[in-house]
């Protein structure tokens, strides 16, 4: 039997125990964690996100403070609103919802948030300590989707250590924060991407595969070891015809009804790392409230 790991479930829970813990610290702070979020134009996906992490933040008691600035805005413009919430004491976290417009060094504008600000755990400082901190550390601001994808192969309660671990992708935001985070957990770890030789023999290795690559369903039901973990991190949108109709459908990066077959467990697209990703956001924010008390 093919476990489906459910992201709803267990980031519902992880927000469960995040509102209590918030309602905690605020009897013992009187205050609450505080998230900036900015968003810069009006790409309708961005939107979509914002108003998913803005819901879910204060649905666990965090406040929000928004920022949705016009697409013409420009850079200086930008980093003087941002180094404004590095120094204004109610915000903890500073979130600013990529992709940013053609005229911004997008690397430059994520550098500038205070470490000790990075709700997305994106900033050289942090991507270093993420490399090097002790593997228990609970303080570490750690890039949302990755971390979401190691909790649920937590819940899976099995043994990490020495198990082989292919990430497909190679990005910032997920395979490389993926990699280190399962290096820290004993796994022997290998990273594909676009020049990797012989996909399909590599990932064929894998105890455990997350596929981040932004191709639908790029990861073939043959390509995967009987019994390997599969977490899917892709979020493709595809046309598919249902009933006549032309209609938008999201699929992940694995070609799931046939990964299904050989999986011990995984994840669905979508309902699977989605969920996690926002639930881990607000982690990072409760986060960066504690560690500036
Ligand atoms: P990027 O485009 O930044 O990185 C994609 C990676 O895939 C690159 O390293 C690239 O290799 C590699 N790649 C591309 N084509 C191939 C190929 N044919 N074979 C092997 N590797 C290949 O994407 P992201 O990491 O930002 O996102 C990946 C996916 O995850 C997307 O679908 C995105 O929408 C989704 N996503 C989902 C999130 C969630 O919350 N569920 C959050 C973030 C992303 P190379 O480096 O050589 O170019």
């Amino acid at each position: 039997m093919t476990t489906i790991i459910d992201g709803k479930e267990i980031s519902k829970k992880l927000r469960e125990d995040l509102n209590k813990e918030i309602k905690n610290l605020k009897n013992k702070y009187n205050a609450v964690p505080g998230l900036a979020v900015i968003q810069v134009g009006n790409v309708a996906a961005s939107s979509v996100y914002v108003k998913a992490k803005t819901k879910s933040a204060q649905e666990v008691g965090i406040e929000v403070i928004d920022h949705h600035l016009e697409e013409s805005v420009s850079q200086d413009e930008l980093l003087n609103l941002i180094e404004k919430l590095n120094n204004q004491k109610n915000v903890n976290g500073i979130l600013v919802q990529l992709p940013l417009p053609k005229h911004m060094n997008e690397q430059l504008i994520l550098d500038s948030i205070h470490p000790d600000k990075d709700a997305d755990g994106f900033h050289p400082l942090n991507v270093g300590k993420l490399s090097i901190a002790s593997h228990n550390d609970e303080n570490l601001l750690i890039p949302c989707t990755p971390y979401g994808c190691l909790l649920m192969l937590k819940g899976l309660n099995i043994e990490l250590a020495g198990k082989n671990a292919v990430v497909v992708g190679r990005s910032n935001i997920v395979g490389k924060p993926m990699a280190q985070l399962l290096i820290k957990e004993s796994c022997t770890v290998t990273v594909a991407h676009s020049k990797t030789n012989d996909l399909p023999n590599v990932c064929k290795n894998a105890d455990i595969i997350v596929a981040a690559v932004g191709r639908p369903k790029m990861i073939k039901g043959e390509w995967i070891k009987k019994g390997a973990i599969v977490i899917d991190v892709g979020i493709n949108r595809i046309e598919v015809e249902i009933d006549g109709e032309r209609k938008n459908k999201l699929v992940g990066d694995v070609d799931y009804k046939e990964a299904e077959k050989s999986a011990s467990a995984i994840t669905p697209v979508p309902g699977g790392v989605g969920p996690m990703t926002i639930a881990c956001l607000l982690r990072n924010t409760t986060i960066a409230f504690k560690n500036s008390r």
